[in-house]
């Protein structure tokens, strides 16, 4: 049995000040959830988001890493920086890093294997644009950085991963994929990695879907089979978040 995991990313919002004020709003609301959840933070907020969550069973986590050790890479922030700070998660490859940043299937392939190797666990993006779903070139497009994330892992490390699927026409739309768009595709992610790791990896990997998820639409996108939760960016700086932790 999966455990449900459903992760906040606040993307460039709330100043510490403000992210404390946040977490006091939510604990009440995500506590006694049957999932795993977690706050995914701007680097600077994850000390004071944190120690506001301490004594709970909120986890924290980055929005992005770099994958190199330390050194000249002026901005970016190490894994070893994240897990010091006191987050166990990290985002990586979202599309709006990959879209605005310029970030590679390769870069998030590397930052993937970084955040295991330091003991981070990664959530890990992936999702088609409107142009590409109209095209008809989805399943290939999601299959493509599937393997591409994931090349050179062993099977045991693709099962500590979490692979967050989120149609990038979807993210901060308001337009939700319908769940049996959602559902058809998190089983193709399932079905590949099965296809290159074995069914045991596929059974345990935790797939979730993102893009304008609610406290409407969650508890439908959630029961579906191949789904093990939502990577949730809007919705989660309000207290429905509550609400989408426990559908
Ligand atoms: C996201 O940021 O990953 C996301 C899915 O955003 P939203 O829920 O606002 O669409």
């Amino acid at each position: 049995m999966r455990k449900k995991i459903v992760a906040g990313n606040w993307k460039m919002n709330m100043t510490p000040s403000q992210a404390v004020a946040l977490c006091e709003t939510l604990k009440p609301a995500v506590a006694n959830s049957d999932a795993e959840v977690v706050f995914c933070v701007p680097a600077i907020d994850i000390v004071p988001v944190v120690k506001a969550c301490e004594g709970t069973e909120i986890k924290v986590g980055a929005e992005n890493l770099y994958f190199e050790d330390k050194g000249a890479f002026t901005g970016e922030i190490s894994a070893d920086m994240i897990l010091d700070a006191g987050a166990t998660y990290v985002i990586i490859g979202h599309s709006e890093r990959r879209g605005y940043f310029g970030e590679t299937d390769a870069d998030v392939n590397k930052k993937a294997k970084k955040a295991l190797e330091k003991g981070l666990n990664p959530i890990i993006c992936c999702g088609e644009s409107l142009e590409q779903r109209e095209q008809g070139i989805t399943f290939d497009w999601i299959r493509m950085q599937v393997k591409l994330m994931f090349e050179g892992f062993a099977a045991e490390d693709v099962a500590k991963c979490v692979v967050a699927y989120e149609p990038i026409w979807a993210i901060g739309t308001g337009k939700t994929a319908t769940t049996e768009q959602a559902e058809e595709v998190c089983k193709a992610i399932r079905d590949c990695i099965r296809e290159v790791y074995g069914n045991d990896t596929a059974e345990k990997v935790r797939i979730q879907y993102g893009g304008s998820v609610n406290a409407a639409n969650a508890a439908e996108l959630f029961s579906q089979p191949d789904i093990d939760g939502g990577l949730v960016g809007g919705a989660s700086l309000k207290p429905d978040f509550g609400v989408i932790t426990h559908a």
